[in-house]
């Protein structure tokens, strides 16, 4: 089932768009200051730029810090429809290489293992893999084992693009104003920072960021981060006795007290966590960082003041001051934002039904630039773009879940 005619013509445009972005190194750097984090993004934003020009998009813009915004106008008579935006991001996870990315385009696969590199045997594998039994028959983008692809979030931006394109070739297809944003430093948690949600002008939007085809998600963590510091008193370890305080083993103390059951490694769903991120100590100091997750407001509470109390009680038993705390707010669950406004949720799923695909409305175990942007005054959940395995050689997507969200964006704006 399909509702948009997607012909050889459009799959072969697709396809080629989402290699070419891919080819370009554009991976973000999280010690840099500066937007876009690296030069580098210029490059693959300049190109999408041209290419949103060539197309004939309205109000083509890039503003100094690489935020690309563009439209395609409505061809409604009466135009109250709301602007609906789209949004990806171009940077690259710097978590792999992904400098001189080589994609390779399997066609009509069918379920076996891959080597995706002769030379060191590299192979992606549905025995490792079991989701690419999903795609048999389907064409295949991947890695050559040395870089990651970028489908995260490429596809995202082929797709928009492609939409856009899709809606100017087809005129009998009547629709409201349709705004394309893409961003840079997504993988850095700064794609939404300096996003001009006036500018954009868009009543809500959606990012084209999700993984496997029917992902919808407009939930995310409550996020704080905890920063605890123990305090020890050094002296010699010959001269020691009765005197020194070790930070280091009243530190591995404190970290007992907190519940082992309630880790990323042992909560999934709507579970919510402590993560112990990282240890520096020696005798004198300790110091624990760590993050506090959870998708419930009063739980989120609960657990920041469970942070405090386990701090109180080290010190009555350890002695004033022997340990303190510090909890700093990260951000917050979009869900709130979407109090009232839950029919731009409902529009997305019809989309998908319209496009044949079961939505899957999951909540995220993490955060999103959505989420910023929704507390930014401009609505924004988060969609599938396709691509599977992100942040790695593993990295694939099939051409046909790509062809499945162009057709998911035709439908969110069609009138
Ligand atoms: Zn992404």
């Amino acid at each position: 089932m399909s509702t948009i005619e997607f012909n050889e013509m459009w799959r072969e445009k697709l396809l080629n768009r989402f290699l070419s972005y891919v080819k370009i190194y554009s991976t973000s750097d999280a010690e840099s200051e500066s937007t876009p984090s690296t030069e580098r993004q210029w490059d693959i934003a300049n190109y999408i730029v041209e290419e949103l020009k060539t197309i004939g998009l309205e109000d083509v813009s890039i503003d100094e810090h690489g935020y690309i915004m563009a439209y395609v106008p409505s061809n409604l008579e009466n135009g109250d429809q709301p602007t609906i935006g789209f949004i990806s991001h171009y940077d690259t996870s710097p978590d792999f290489s992904g400098e001189n990315v080589k994609p390779q385009v399997w066609e009509n696969y069918q379920g076996e293992d891959l080597i995706l590199n002769k030379e060191s045997n590299f192979t992606l594998s549905p025995s490792k893999f079991e989701s690419l039994k999903k795609h048999i028959g389907q064409t295949l983008i991947t890695t050559d084992g040395n870089t990651l692809l970028g489908a995260d979030d490429k596809a995202g931006c082929a797709e928009i693009v492609t939409a856009a394109e899709y809606l100017i070739a087809h005129p009998e297809i009547k629709h409201g104003r349709m705004a394309l944003g893409f961003t840079p430093d997504e993988e850095i948690g700064r794609g939404a920072h300096k996003f001009d949600v006036a500018k954009f002008g868009a009543e809500f939007a959606y990012t084209m960021d999700g993984s496997e085809v029917g992902e919808l998600e407009y939930e995310n963590f409550n996020a704080a981060g905890a920063v605890v510091k123990i305090h020890g008193l050094s002296v010699h370890p010959g001269y020691a006795f009765g005197k020194m305080v070790n930070a280091s083993l009243l530190a591995a103390e404190f970290i007992q007290s907190l519940p082992a059951n309630e880790t990323p490694s042992t909560t999934k769903g709507f579970d919510g966590f402590y993560h112990l991120m990282d240890v520096t100590s020696d005798v004198s100091e300790c110091k624990l960082q760590y993050i506090i997750r959870d998708h419930d407001d009063e739980k989120f509470e609960a657990r920041k003041k469970f942070m405090e109390e386990k701090v109180a009680e080290f010190n009555e038993k350890h002695g004033e001051g022997t340990a303190e705390v510090e909890i700093k707010e990260q951000y917050r669950n979009m869900k709130q934002q979407f109090e009232g406004k839950m029919h731009i949720i409902d529009l997305a799923a019809k989309a998908m039904k319209e496009a044949g695909i079961e939505p899957k409305i999951k909540a995220i175990r993490g955060g999103t630039d959505g989420a910023q942007l929704s507390y930014m005054g401009l609505p924004c959940p988060n969609i599938f773009a396709g691509g599977m395995n992100f942040h790695g050689p593993y990295e694939y997507v099939a051409l046909e879940s790509m062809e499945k969200a162009v057709e998911v964006i035709v439908n969110i704006v069609k009138a």
